[in-house]
């Protein structure tokens, strides 16, 4: 599924197959390939870029492959291992600490790319290279599940860095309250994650209150807050103050309108990325009173490297013994034929492409090799 940026068209375009891996290189098949806010966006040229020299990208940055061959310098990698690549690569800028450190999660420089998103050719594609460094082993039970890694690594990176937040105390909070902003992928793996880890989740979101979403909320035994209901001022008469919030709505008026429900020595993770609009009115006295006189964090996170990878697999493998059927629930999966048409119109909660095996497997047909 290639992004033409100049012509601005969309289309799946035969390419030719990959050469075979050389030194650490993998050759990968792609089973399935999940579709986010960014692809959207990507597919709508309001965001991503090509790699350098040329104008089409292929999309997709969250997947799970099959390894097919590894080049001779392969250290861990076989064929048949279940992998999820890593999105982002490191800049080359011997002055940014975090890229030379193997954390281009954190790179100052926004010279990274992010294969599927910027300046690197992404995974919607039937057969791959990558180099094993950025590639991460999945055990073969979380098979159905493993499309939803890459998003639960963001989720991952966020609740640890609110973990790590909370540990400068030296003292532990008696019970942990969370408030999760939105019920889209995201903001569903955060409430997946908080509740999974007992602490008291409320999610507030825009669906009614006997949405499908809203159930599914239930059922992780978290609190649902419509919006359609409760306007977010009565959020914090509603609920209490809360000691974490995890923003995943990507609309600033929601983030920081949830600010007064923010306890003492409270943090906020903010982890969507607003489109870009006008300034919008704001009570910057009033935030920066609370911030300071409550000790309070606010916090953004993008990305994930690979301990959070890590992290979500594990946390996955949990969650499949929690709440197997609400992780399922999230998935919709489409054949790579109609991948532009999901990409306009949701078909699930968490759409995914099913290439080549994935496909089969699911009873859809295959297309020819070298389809993109
Ligand atoms: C991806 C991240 C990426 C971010 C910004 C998200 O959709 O999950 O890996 O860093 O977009 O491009």
């Amino acid at each position: 599924m290639v992004v033409n940026v100049e012509h601005r068209t969309a289309r799946i375009a035969q390419r030719p197959e990959p050469h075979r891996p050389r030194g650490s290189e993998v050759l990968l098949r792609p089973i399935e390939v999940g579709i986010c806010g960014t692809d959207r966006e990507i597919f709508g040229f309001a965001h991503g870029a090509p790699p350098p020299g040329s104008s089409e990208l292929v999309l997709g940055h969250e997947a799970v492959a099959e390894i097919v061959e590894t080049g001779p310098d392969a250290t861990w990698a076989r064929a048949n291992h279940l992998v999820v690549p890593m999105v982002r690569r490191p800049c080359a800028d011997p002055r940014c600490a975090a890229c030379r450190a193997g954390r281009p999660e954190y790179c100052a420089t926004g010279e990274f790319s992010e294969r599927g998103i910027v300046h690197a050719d992404g995974f919607m594609t039937e057969c791959v290279l990558e180099d094993e460094r950025y590639l991460v082993s999945v055990p073969r039970v979380l098979e159905d599940v493993a499309v939803l890694i890459e998003p639960l690594s963001v989720v991952a990176k966020a609740a640890e860095e609110l973990a790590a937040i909370h540990a400068r105390f030296g003292f532990d909070l008696p019970r942990r309250r969370a408030l999760v902003l939105g019920a889209g992928p995201v903001g569903l793996l955060a409430a997946m994650t908080l509740r999974a880890d007992d602490i008291d989740t409320y999610v507030f979101s825009r669906e009614p209150e006997d949405s499908p979403r809203a159930g599914l909320i239930r059922a992780l035994e978290a609190t649902y807050v419509s919006a359609a209901r409760t306007p977010i001022e009565r959020l914090p008469e509603l609920i209490g103050p809360v000691d974490d919030v995890f923003e995943a709505v990507g609309v600033a008026e929601v983030a920081f309108g949830a600010l007064p429900a923010l306890a003492a020595n409270g943090a906020m993770v903010m982890t969507g990325i607003p489109e870009p609009r006008g300034a919008v009115p704001a009570e910057l006295g009033r935030w920066m009173r609370d911030l300071v006189l409550k000790n309070q964090v606010l916090l953004g996170t993008v990305n994930a490297g690979r301990a959070a990878f890590e992290s979500a697999i594990h946390r996955l493998e949990r969650f499949m013994i929690l709440f197997p059927d609400a992780v399922r629930s999230l998935l919709a999966r489409s054949p790579l034929e109609q991948a532009p048409d999901v990409l306009v119109r949701a078909r699930g909660i968490k759409d995914a492409i099913a290439i080549g095996r994935g496909q089969a497997a699911r009873g859809g047909a295959s297309t020819g090799t070298g389809g993109s």
